[in-house]
């Protein structure tokens, strides 16, 4: 099933994901496997944190420095041969990479994993000008055969299993093929050979771009990027301006992080530099290449202290791994390109008006469980409270949400408006609890009881039991530890002199 409309709401993708069993499982299978691989790497490693440290200050140097860097690199890449092109705008880099395709008179483009064609939406612009746009990475043509949009910056096909992958194949191939890993990759390999020998154009993305030589440098595992920078006469590389490290050492640290981060891989299978195009000793390669370096939206972080970070990501997918929303409902109840927590950032972040921005920094617990996973250290649980209190300084937060917040903190800064109220709550709760939970399905409370249960307001609150409990623990303490009971009286005696002066301590 796809829930890849963006027209809806994310509460609706989100319920229409948390209904689907096949989804649920495939994306919490996976997800485990590969958050398991990538802690092992880290703990194999040994000194993770120094590595990801060094990859922080790499990004944060590159970033800083990036006018200078991307005109190093395009000037290292010119003088390689390369046609390099830049793109304000989405719209500019399809028309660019149109008109390669047009000069070319392609009629076939072979393309390797590429998140920023995706974002460009090249494959049904390549489509509309009669160029067969074919994705040869194996969870991309699944995606592809899906008529659906990636669901996990490195997985694709993550919410599907072996047998719905099996059922797409099969239609494409015309004939029944068994639900075997072995069995439906050979089956997407033999097809796959005879496209990479028609295609015109070999199409691809890029992880890293090296500065100091103009290079461009692909990760894979499955050696269908270098067939596709190998076998067609032209490659056009598409590339967001932020892809930029300064020189083949920094890759040395890059090369690290990224395959642990992602996969839990000591090394990517293949990792191919690739510096222009062919020369005449060479045995293969484009005769002609392209590199596209995309902005659209990426500039206007640059200067944000809130979220300059944002352009260090190297795109590993480990955030989404780690987060307990991402895993739960998978990559299209974000209704974006980039999905998990760096696509809650990323996608209204690169969008200028706020009016456009949906729900989507909402769906995340802040539990900066990102953080903890992300290779290059970028603070997205901060940056998600950035963006709604943007959303909101904007005026286009919920207006029934402000309300409610305004009641809220009226009664929490009164301590007698409080007990009121829970007294209150106490007594009229009695009509709706049921089972010690409050279970009903209406107002505020139909999304929470929706998939648990409230909580029953408790019979006394934890300051009418605090006087007991004070006693309780001073006690046992005076038997457990003689210096905390000392640091223990410190503490009430200095709270006794505070109340002293007539202070009330509003808990
Ligand atoms: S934000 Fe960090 S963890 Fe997430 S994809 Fe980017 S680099 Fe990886």
């Amino acid at each position: 099933m796809s829930h890849t409309t963006t027209k809806s709401t994310v509460k609706e993708r989100a319920d229409l994901a948390l209904n689907d069993e096949f989804l649920r499982k495939a994306v919490k299978f996976t997800t485990e496997r590969l958050r398991g691989g990538k802690l092992k790497a880290a703990a194999d490693h040994g000194n993770w944190d120094d590595w990801r440290e060094r990859g922080r200050q790499i990004r944060l140097h590159t970033i800083a420095h990036l006018d200078y860097y991307l005109t190093t690199f395009a000037n290292n890449a010119r003088a390689n041969g390369v046609h390099v092109h830049f793109a304000d705008t989405d719209v500019e880099a399809v028309k660019i990479s149109l008109e390669i395709a047009a000069a070319k008179q392609a009629k076939s483009v072979v393309k390797s994993k590429s998140m920023v064609t995706e974002e460009l939406h090249l494959n049904k612009a390549l489509a509309s000008i009669g160029v067969e746009a074919i994705e040869t990475d194996l969870g991309e043509y699944i995606i592809q055969l899906a008529d659906e949009t990636p669901s996990h910056i490195i997985i694709p096909a993550i919410h599907k299993n072996r047998y719905q992958i099996a059922d797409l194949l099969s239609k494409d191939a015309g004939e029944t093929l068994a639900p075997d890993t072995t069995i439906l990759a050979g089956y997407v390999r033999k097809k796959l050979r005879e496209k990479f020998l028609e295609a015109d154009i070999g199409m691809t993305g890029c992880n890293f771009a090296i500065a100091e030589s103009g290079s461009m440098v692909l990760f894979e595992n499955e050696g269908n990027a270098r067939m596709v920078t190998t076998v067609p006469k032209t490659q056009i590389t598409l590339m967001g301006m932020e892809r930029i490290i300064p020189t083949w050492s920094d890759l040395e640290v890059m090369a690290t992080l990224l395959p642990r981060s992602a996969t839990g891989q000591k090394l990517t299978v293949y990792m191919s530099g690739i510096t222009g195009p062919r020369r005449d000793a060479d045995a293969d390669g484009p005769e002609e290449m392209h590199i596209i370096i995309v902005d659209n939206g990426r500039s206007q972080q640059l200067g944000d202290p809130e979220f300059q970070e944002l352009l260090n990501c190297i795109r590993c997918g480990a955030c989404l791994n780690a987060c307990p929303v991402y895993r739960h409902i998978g990559g299209h109840a974000y209704g974006g390109t980039y999905s998990g927590p760096i696509g809650a950032v990323l996608t209204p972040a690169l969008k200028k008006n706020v009016a456009e921005w949906d729900d989507i920094a909402n769906a995340s617990s802040l539990c900066g469980a990102c953080y903890e996973a992300c290779p290059v250290k970028i603070p997205l649980h901060d940056m998600l409270v950035s963006l709604r209190r943007r959303k909101v300084e904007s005026g286009h937060g919920d207006k029934i949400e402000a309300a409610g917040m305004k009641g809220f903190a009226a009664l929490m800064g009164n301590s007698k408006r409080m007990n009121a109220v829970l007294k209150l709550g106490r007594i009229g709760q009695k009509l709706v609890v049921r089972d010690g939970g409050i279970r009903l399905k209406v107002g505020p409370l139909k999304g929470w009881n929706s998939y648990r249960v409230t909580p029953s307001l408790p019979k006394a609150s934890f300051r009418d039991g605090w006087k007991t409990l004070e006693q309780e623990i001073r006690h046992g303490l005076t038997e457990a530890d003689p210096a905390i009971q000392a640091r223990l009286a410190e503490a009430l005696a200095a709270r006794g002199k505070k109340g002293g002066k007539g202070g009330h301590h509003h808990g």
